[in-house]
């Protein structure tokens, strides 16, 4: 499935605590934590995602791996509230997600990149990457000005005025990864985000999300195939028949 864009770019930022170091460990209240959820599907024949606690430190990267169909994209659905588990609870700082408004905390809180980009194809770069900043508090200049600076980051400055059919595939991803940045958020949820590109590509994409994950302090969880990915990872998770089969650091 896929987010709506505007769906993502409902309430305005707000200030929040420095992230703590990554990987940081015990006493540390996980930035997001998924707590014995379960999610089925299909009049519940089919079990996607079945008694998984995981807790995601702030600043933590995270590798989400296991084949096709074991769950990862649910999982990642689950944690970034865009489903609700059956059972278990998510919580985000410790508040349990069912109780809160989850569209303002994925505005304001949550960047997705998913496997296929999603740009909207009659808009420029820039102007993909201003949406979520749509409903924010952020006056047009300072948009404008913001999402000039995200695509900078992604190494695309000259290619702003560029829509989406002008890009390659792997600027096309860079794009989308500067819109999931859009309006600042603490937890960046990447469903397969090299699945489409070519291996160069591929290794950008994945630099990228490292170093902006470092200088912006953002929590990371991944989900991939890609061992290049997951060998970046603070931790790779494994998930088989919707079950955590397996942890290491
Ligand atoms: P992965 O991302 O690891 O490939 P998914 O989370 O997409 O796995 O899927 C896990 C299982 O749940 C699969 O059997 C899949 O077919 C099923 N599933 C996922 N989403 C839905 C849905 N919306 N409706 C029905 N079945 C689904
Ligand atoms: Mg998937």
């Amino acid at each position: 499935m896929s987010a709506s864009i505007l769906s993502l770019a409902r309430s305005a930022p707000t200030a929040r605590t420095a992230p703590a170091a990554p990987g940081a460990g015990a006493g540390t209240q996980p930035l997001v934590a998924a707590e014995r959820v379960s999610r089925r599907f299909e009049s519940g024949r089919v079990a996607a995602v079945v008694d998984v606690s995981l807790a995601l430190a702030p600043g933590e990267y995270v590798a989400l791996t296991g084949p096709s169909g074991c769950g990862k994209s649910t999982l990642l659905h689950l944690l970034g509230t865009l489903e609700r588990p059956d059972s278990g609870a998510v919580r985000y700082r410790g508040t349990d997600c069912a109780g809160t408004d989850a569209a303002a905390l994925r505005a304001t809180r949550i960047g997705f990149v998913f496997q296929a980009c999603h740009l909207i194809p009659t808009l420029s770069a820039v102007d993909n990457v201003e949406l979520p900043m749509l409903e924010t508090r952020w006056r047009a200049a300072e948009r404008r000005r913001r999402a000039l600076a995200l695509l900078d980051a992604v190494g695309l400055a000259d290619r702003g005025a560029h829509r989406p059919s002008q890009l390659s595939g792997g600027q096309r991803q860079r794009v989308a990864i500067a819109r999931a940045l859009a309006n600042e958020p603490e937890l960046v949820i990447a469903d397969e985000p090299t699945g489409n590109l070519d291996s160069a590509n591929a290794a950008r994409c994945l630099a990228l999300l490292a170093d902006l994950r470092r200088a912006r302090g953002l929590t990371l969880i991944v989900a991939t195939h890609d061992a290049a990915v997951a060998a970046g990872a603070d931790r790779i998770v494994r998930l088989r028949d919707g079950r955590i089969e397996n942890e290491r650091a």
